[in-house]
């Protein structure tokens, strides 16, 4: 076993930490939410970034018109893509061609400080209007490739001795939402809540759970929901749907994807 990366070493301390106050981000494990503003990171270079495989006119599609079919639930090209216990990505190490970096307040670097294009227009509207209402976010993970949720599961079965305990609290590879590029999790502008339940009761939280819906986004782990979407719930987790979507999802009161799509609960792995 190679070593452990340091990003991914302090990120088992943030959940170690997340531990010992009883709050265990269930699929969140592996960002490391720094709660000031971004740290200088070398990683944040373009060298490292993917190139887009996209054309640069598919490139250019921006909210609902992207990317490629809206309604397609398995490709992990698609807005409407559903990732969950039960549905794995295909491919399981798929990487979004059109990553980029939005001009917002992030408290990350590297590969989890990106989002794809669609994506980070819609957070850069958002934060912008969040940050006018009185309520200024950090976003604190995006992206997380395949090969970063390898080291964190990974991290997480030695940590905790087998595959079914390191299940509560980490996604197994390819099967995060984080790894399609349209989900990130945010957090407010003290930190102090990241990745906690109480971010629901923060400015942020509650300014969200009100407005997200208009620039596209849903809060992906609702309460209740646990036996639908295989996590508990989090506040704090957005993932891109597009305005339709979110909207129409608002209007008939639906909260997940599985049940707004009719697709089958995913309580845990099959
Ligand atoms: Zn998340």
């Amino acid at each position: 076993m190679t070593a452990l990366r340091a990003p991914v070493l302090a990120a088992g301390l943030a959940a170690v930490l997340a531990l010992l106050t009883g709050c265990v981000p269930a699929e969140d494990s592996s960002p490391s939410p720094s709660t000031t503003a971004a740290a200088p990171d070398p990683s944040e270079d373009a060298t490292s970034l993917p190139v887009p495989s996209q054309s640069p006119k598919a490139a250019k599609k921006k909210d609902d018109k992207a990317p490629r079919a809206r309604e397609d639930h398995t490709n992990p090209a698609s807005i409407g893509v559903v990732v969950n216990k039960l549905r794995p990505l295909v491919p399981l190490d798929y990487h979004p061609g059109d990553l980029r970096r939005p001009a917002v307040s992030i408290g990350t670097g590297g590969e989890s400080a990106l989002l794809r294009d669609a994506v980070a227009d819609a957070t850069e509207k958002m934060f912008s209007a969040a940050a006018a209402d009185g309520a200024p976010m950090v976003m604190v993970s995006g992206f997380r490739s395949y090969a970063t949720q390898v080291d964190t599961y990974n991290h997480w079965v030695r940590q905790h001795g087998s595959e079914a305990a390191a299940d509560m609290i980490s996604a197994r590879p390819g099967y995060s939402e984080h790894q399609t590029g349209l989900s990130m999790d945010v957090g407010d502008s003290t930190g102090a809540c990241n990745l906690q339940q109480c971010f629901a009761d923060t400015a942020a939280g509650i300014w969200l759970a009100n407005n997200a819906v208009r620039f596209g986004f849903i809060i992906r782990y609702s309460p209740g929901e646990e036996d639908v979407t295989g996590y508990s719930p989090e506040p704090w987790h957005l993932r891109y749907v597009g305005k339709k979507v979110a909207g129409k999802m608002a209007q008939r009161n639906i909260n997940s994807l599985e049940e707004y799509f009719g697709l089958p609960g995913a309580p845990g792995y099959s």
